[in-house]
């Protein structure tokens, strides 16, 4: 049987694992909801990559029974295309917007008055005048993810009335998921193994489940039915993977910094230069784990690394 990624996807609250506070408040809100009979309010999920946005937006529709379009910001360009997604909505419907950070102002100002008020004022050209045109829309709930909160911007920002932030999972979520991804790939394994993959998951699910999927690959090549630390320590040797999750790009980083920086900090704009590689990216992907695993830390001038981050260098 072909196992696609929807059902690595949890479907309900009950089945996501971790986040327990975002799910508590979550769990209010939807139910208070629907008993009003109510649309739930705009909801902005910022965070890393890979740590359940879109899961959750999905699962949302679910508990909700309502129906979910899903389109990518980056994906957007021009004005009409964002009404006609608009015009195309139920009552009660989700529009998930995934990295809408990337959303082009013009489109961002259609939105201003659609979350506010559900209309749109559209501007229609007739026989070489302009009229503009108010068109009603059905009561529906955004929800919007990013990963880079700060490149919202505060009208935008303003309108989402729940705004929530998402954490990296600790090991015991991420060993809870890793079990879950090996039973729907009916896999076997021992608890041995599931420590030494969650450690290197840098404690987000994505990564995790990519992580099984090579294993399963292995197992599958190689004839074997049960996970031990023995595959794992193979197939993360492989994919080039350490045993704090760091890769390649990681490396790079902290070697760049600790070459550069002589224990003072040294500026992004340098860094960035250094490694060749997008301010953003740096500040908004690789950086946050290095700061959660305690090897670097942010200032004013720059970025340091930790004790930690010299000694691991
Ligand atoms: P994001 O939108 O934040 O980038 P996704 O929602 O696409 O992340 O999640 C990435 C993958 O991780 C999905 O395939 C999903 O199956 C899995 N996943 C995310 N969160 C959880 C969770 N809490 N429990 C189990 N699996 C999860």
């Amino acid at each position: 049987m072909e196992i696609n990624d929807n059902l690595l996807r949890p479907t309900s609250l009950n089945d996501f694992i971790g986040q327990e506070q975002l799910k508590y408040k979550l769990n209010i809100y939807i139910s208070v909801a629907k008993k009003r009979k109510e649309t739930l309010d705009h909801i902005l999920f910022y965070g890393p990559p890979g740590l359940g946005k879109t899961t959750l937006a999905n699962l949302i529709s679910n508990e909700m029974n309502c129906g979910i379009k899903i389109v990518n910001a980056a994906n957007l360009e021009k004005v009409y295309e964002l009404i006609n997604i608009l015009l195309s909505l139920e009552p009660g419907d989700i529009l998930f917007i995934d990295e809408i950070h990337r959303l082009p102002r013009q489109l961002e100002e259609i939105l201003y008055s659609a979350m506010e008020d559900f209309y749109i004022q559209v501007i229609v050209n007739k026989n070489e005048s302009s009229k503009s045109v108010h068109i009603d829309l059905p009561p529906f709930t955004i929800i919007g993810a990013t990963t880079m909160f700060g490149n919202i911007s505060s009208p935008l920002r303003s309108r989402f009335q729940i705004c929530e932030r998402m954490y990296y999972y600790n090991i015991n979520e991420i060993s809870n998921i890793i079990k879950r991804t090996l039973n729907v790939y009916n896999l076997k394994y021992d608890e041995l193994a599931i420590r030494n993959i969650a450690k290197r998951c840098r404690g987000t699910p994505r990564i995790c489940n990519s992580i099984v999927k090579r294993i399963r690959d292995f197992c599958e090549y190689n004839k074997m039915k049960l996970v031990d630390c023995k595959i794992v320590n193979n197939v993360c040797k492989l994919l080039n993977i350490d045993d704090n999750g760091l890769n390649y790009e990681d490396y790079k980083y902290l070697f760049t910094l600790y070459n550069l920086s002589n224990k003072s900090s040294i500026g992004l704009e340098s860094l960035a230069l250094s490694l060749n590689e997008n301010v953003k990216t740096i500040s908004d992907v690789i950086e946050p784990y290095l700061i959660y695993k305690e090897f670097i830390y942010r200032t004013k001038q720059g970025r340091c690394l930790t004790d930690k981050g010299i000694e691991y260098v």
